[in-house]
């Protein structure tokens, strides 16, 4: 399998390199060159396999050479095992129509888990084959980063710095991640946004001092789901997800509380290698670039409003761009153009074609705070379900679509509940406890740095910490 960037100009990689590449050297995303393709009996052959083999099954035709079937099956077999719960990603029922996956049950309590345990044991593998280190640069809302460190916590290979915006995540996702004093491990707080913070690790990719694919000092890798790693462990669980309620015979729709548009992406590529999917819909909160731009065609950031969902607190979704460019045409030069335009003016139109590829599977909804208290109020009495902020959001846009009643419609829950307790509190007056598998959490001592947002005090701060490597 070969990889194309959506901006055209950069090299063609295959699946290790764009594993350890990250972002694309011209600034784009890679993308599979053509969507591999299940039939409608390997699909009904899926059905029942316990969740790791799956995960092999899914993954192989994207992995291609890079790893050998074996390796690929201890990979799964090993992330999987690290799950609190024997079906990896469990579906509870609320009613006829809805229904609920849970996505959970890793170490760190997000569906982050799903595609880091899988993407740290990657670059492990990788890394293991030549005597490269990789510097790690990653951005987070709050629950990229604690499962990107635990899944490379003490590797000894890479090192990891991952920026989070001050102030901006809840007490249990910092703590999450400023409590692993592993050397390797160098959080950030900085001033501003998850925008900013996403924009200054984007511009060290393409950093001739910094980036080794630019003629600098370090190999950047990237944990954010610019890894195109990330989203085809996400695959894994459409399919989990729809063979158990009754594809390939019966379509499902899926309701995705979204922000950098990663994990809603991974539903498009199921769909795309045939899974038969009625319907993405494309929950957001109050920071709803994603649902004008589906709505209207009008792609533009406004200020970050933050919310009680933190993981959704993004305006520039890094992922739209994968969708834009299959969509439209795959035309890597237009994207590129289309791309600069949007990174002057903050602001773009979507052609034509890329709203009416859109709108062939995607709606898009918007919560406001008591969409997704109500939310999470009907999720206790109607099936005494405590759910998390961001999933709350996704079951009103559940809730509120006109998917055919009898077409089930899946929301991601995307976060344990007790990892935003207070909000939860605040909706529901229940006080969701952590799971026994956080530990001590809150009697671990804490080590950050705290920056300001500008890119050159945070490019110096990894120049100093960061090992060279070719
Ligand atoms: C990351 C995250 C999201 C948004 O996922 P994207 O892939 O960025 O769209 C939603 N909910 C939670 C809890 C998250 O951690």
């Amino acid at each position: 399998m070969h990889y194309i960037s959506t901006r055209g100009s950069a090299p063609s990689l295959d699946f290790e390199g764009v594993t350890l590449a990250g972002l694309a050297s011209d600034g784009g995303l890679y993308v599979p060159q053509e969507w591999p393709r299940f039939t409608e009996a390997e699909i009904a052959g899926l059905a029942g396999l316990p969740y790791a083999e799956l995960a092999a099954k899914i993954m192989s035709p994207f992995v291609g050479n890079s790893l050998t079937p074996d390796e690929l099956h201890e990979l799964c077999a090993t992330a999987y095992g690290r799950f609190a719960h024997a079906a990896v990603t469990p579906l509870k029922q609320f009613d006829e129509q809805q229904w609920l996956l849970e996505l959970f049950h890793g170490p760190t309590l997000a569906f982050k888990d799903v595609a880091l345990q899988m993407l740290g044991l990657l670059f492990e593998t990788f890394l293991s084959r030549s005597d490269a280190h990789l510097t790690i640069v990653g951005a987070t809302s709050g629950d990229t980063g604690s499962a990107a460190i635990d899944a490379v916590a003490g590797r000894d290979k890479i090192d990891i710095f991952m920026l989070h915006p001050k102030g901006r995540v809840s007490d249990v996702q910092r703590r999450q991640m400023t409590t692993v004093l592993a050397p390797n491990v160098h959080n950030i707080a900085i001033d501003g946004s998850f925008d900013d913070a996403q924009a200054s690790v984007k511009r060290m990719f393409n950093d001739s001092d910094m980036a080794s694919s630019k003629g600098g000092r370090f190999r950047i890798g990237a944990v954010n789901s610019i890894n195109w790693a990330r989203l085809m462990a996400q695959v894994v669980y459409y399919f989990a997800a729809a063979l158990q309620l009754g594809a390939p015979q019966r379509k499902v729709a899926f309701s995705v509380p979204t922000g950098n548009f990663g994990d809603v992406f991974a539903g498009y590529v199921a769909a795309q290698m045939g899974l038969p999917i009625e319907r993405l819909i494309v929950a957001t909160n109050v920071n709803d670039i994603l649902h004008r731009a589906l709505a209207d065609g009008d792609y533009s950031a406004g200020t970050v409003t933050p919310t009680a969902a933190p993981s959704m607190d993004i305006q520039v979704s890094s992922n739209f761009e994968r969708l834009l460019f299959d969509c439209g045409g795959r035309d890597g030069r237009a994207m590129a153009e289309q791309m600069r335009s949007f990174e002057a003016d903050k602001a773009m139109q979507l052609t034509n074609a890329q709203r009416t590829g859109a709108a062939g599977l995607f709606t898009s909804a918007r919560a406001d705070a008591d969409d997704m208290a109500m939310a999470m109020r009907w999720a206790n009495d109607a099936a005494g379900e405590i759910i998390d902020p961001h999933t709350a959001i996704g079951l009103f846009a559940a809730r509120q679509s006109d998917v055919s009643a009898d077409i089930p419609v899946v929301t991601l829950a995307t976060a344990h509940p007790a990892k935003f307790v207070d909000a939860v509190e605040r909706a529901t007056g229940t006080r969701p406890s952590l799971p026994t598998r956080v530990g001590d959490l809150f009697a671990r001592e804490e080590r950050y740095d705290e920056l300001a947002g500008d890119y050159e005090s945070i490019a110096s701060y990894v120049a100093e910490r960061a090992t060279e490597s070719r």
